[in-house]
């Protein structure tokens, strides 16, 4: 089977969030398996970690990307990623044109991102078709990729990769991708087959494309990524608009949980972090604390630490973070933030916080993107917060876990399939992992970050077993690759 992952980010070379992470894992595990070869396509942005390209070479010097009557000629190359399956390609395409679409400082953020992104899903297509590829399954992922699953059904399927099949995975609905109707006439789409509303119109009016619903109407097969959130999306006004399409479509929806890296996260491999550990050597943790500490400039004291690493989007629960900073300090834990935020006035919120703290013993904010950084707390931190409004799935709580670190984390989308209270859910002795709570306010955080705080300091045994107990929880994306296979299959009728 060939599986080509298109996709706008992928681990660890272009990130911004678990989409990246997801893309490289679950690549990563299918490359593994015999008889599948799996590629992923991506845009070759001026900003990806160069660094961790191996063989990096040009492929097509030139390739034509048509863009409304005319076409812009295009390069691509093909590599390894440091760290991934050597038999997972890479290739990356690059416009040559006035617009200088990837030739930017971040991936997003751009008034012309769904331009951008269009021209990325026809040019990943035209890729494809020019080196002779008959991939089975063009794997999508979020709206980036929406108008892929579109153009193989209007135009690449009849001409040049019949017997492909699209699905779409939907990591977070509430971005849509929803641009002006010119889009199409960019990539050569007709807006007077595809502008109605049960397929590219915008459902909340303005006459605009939704490039998420393309991807949704037009894939064989739509996955989002937890069972929770794939109900809260068709059932919940966290469908964003979307509920009643999802509906329409839930025979071809299905929740698959994601997994985590093993070769990336895991605190016995981890070349990044001061001291590695295992479930049996857990007590090394203590060196990594320290470290973190230093580094840090946190005084080396008898507390917890309580961590948050997280894009800083209203969504993840802005309020609640800063709310949990004065409980955990009055509490007696030390509180370390890690997070980017790419909208000004929510990076200003958060610089105040860190002026008003500067200095502080107990706390630290680290107001970037920072990967290595983030290796360090994981292995440091004694609790992980995610207090998010919603989450598809969530990624750092299962990071955390690997890493001995107790999530406490707000009951929603992924995060209430993974982390199982330690006092409240109805798993037993040797599943329960974390803290939970339901509502959003601070009352509610209290409620399990002073629990999970107490533990640590009076129960300091059974605060151990919360560690192990997350240690051992199945997140690896073997069982995960294989629910995607048995898709791949089924949309292919093999
Ligand atoms: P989302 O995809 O919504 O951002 P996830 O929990 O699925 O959230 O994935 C977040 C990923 O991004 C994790 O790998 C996390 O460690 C990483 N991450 C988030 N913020 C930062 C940051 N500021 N620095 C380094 N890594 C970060």
């Amino acid at each position: 089977m060939h599986i080509m992952m298109l996709a706008s980010e992928c681990a660890p070379i272009a990130k911004v969030g678990g989409l990246a992470d997801v893309v490289a894992g679950l690549a990563n595990e299918l490359a593994r398996r015999p008889g599948v070869e799996v590629e992923i396509v991506l845009p070759k942005y001026a900003g990806l970690d160069y660094a961790g390209l191996v063989d990096c070479r040009l492929i097509w010097e030139h390739l034509p990307v048509p863009f409304f009557d005319r076409t812009i000629d295009s390069r691509a190359f093909e590599a390894r990623v440091r760290g991934l399956d050597p038999a997972l390609r890479l290739l990356l395409v690059e416009p040559r044109s006035e617009h200088r679409f990837f030739d930017r400082e971040d991936l997003y953020g751009y008034r012309d991102d769904g331009p951008r992104f269009a021209w990325f899903a026809r040019a990943a297509l035209e890729l494809i078709r020019a080196t002779g590829r008959h991939p089975d399954i063009l794997h999508c992922h979020d709206w980036q990729t929406g108008l892929v699953p579109v153009l193989l059904y209007e135009e690449f399927e009849a001409n040049g990769l019949r017997g492909s099949r699209a699905c779409f995975t939907l990591h977070n609905v509430h971005h849509q991708g929803v641009v002006g109707v010119d889009v199409l006439r960019q990539v050569r789409l007709d807006p007077g087959r595809l502008m109605t509303p049960d397929r590219l119109l915008h459902h909340a009016g303005g006459g605009g494309v939704n490039q998420l619903q393309g991807g949704i109407v037009f894939s064989n097969t739509v996955t989002t990524v937890s069972r929770t959130y794939a109900e809260e999306i068709r059932r919940t006004e966290l469908g964003c608009g979307l509920q009643r399409l999802l509906e329409r479509y839930a025979h071809k929806l299905e929740g698959v949980l994601n997994g985590v890296d093993d070769a990336v996260w895991n605190p016995m491999t981890d070349s990044y972090i001061e001291k590695q550990y295992d479930i049996e050597t857990i007590a090394h943790k203590a060196d990594n604390k320290k470290a973190l500490r230093k580094r840090l400039s946190l005084a080396d004291v008898s507390k917890p630490i309580v961590a948050v690493i997280s894009r800083l989007d209203r969504q993840k629960g802005c309020q609640l973070m800063k709310h949990a900073l004065y409980t955990s300090l009055r509490r007696g834990a030390q509180f370390v933030l890690l997070g980017r935020a790419p909208d000004p006035a929510i990076d200003e919120e958060f610089q105040a916080i860190k002026r008003e703290f500067s200095g502080n013993p107990d706390c630290h904010f680290e107001l970037t993107f920072d990967d290595e950084l983030a290796h360090w707390i994981y292995a440091a931190a004694d609790l992980i917060l995610v207090p998010s409004h919603y989450e598809p799935c969530g990624l750092t709580q299962m990071i955390g876990m690997k890493y001995g670190t107790v999530p406490v984390v707000r009951r929603t989308g992924g995060l209430a399939e993974t982390v199982f209270d330690a006092n409240f859910s109805d798993r037993g002795f040797d599943e329960v992992n974390g803290y939970t709570f339901a509502d959003e306010d601070g009352q509610a955080v209290d409620s399990a970050l002073v629990r999970a705080i107490g533990l640590w300091y009076q129960h300091p045994e059974y605060f151990r077993k919360l560690q192990q107990n997350g240690m051992r929880y199945d997140s690896t994306w073997r069982a995960r690759a294989d629910r995607y296979l048995e898709l791949y299959r089924s949309i292919l009728g093999w």
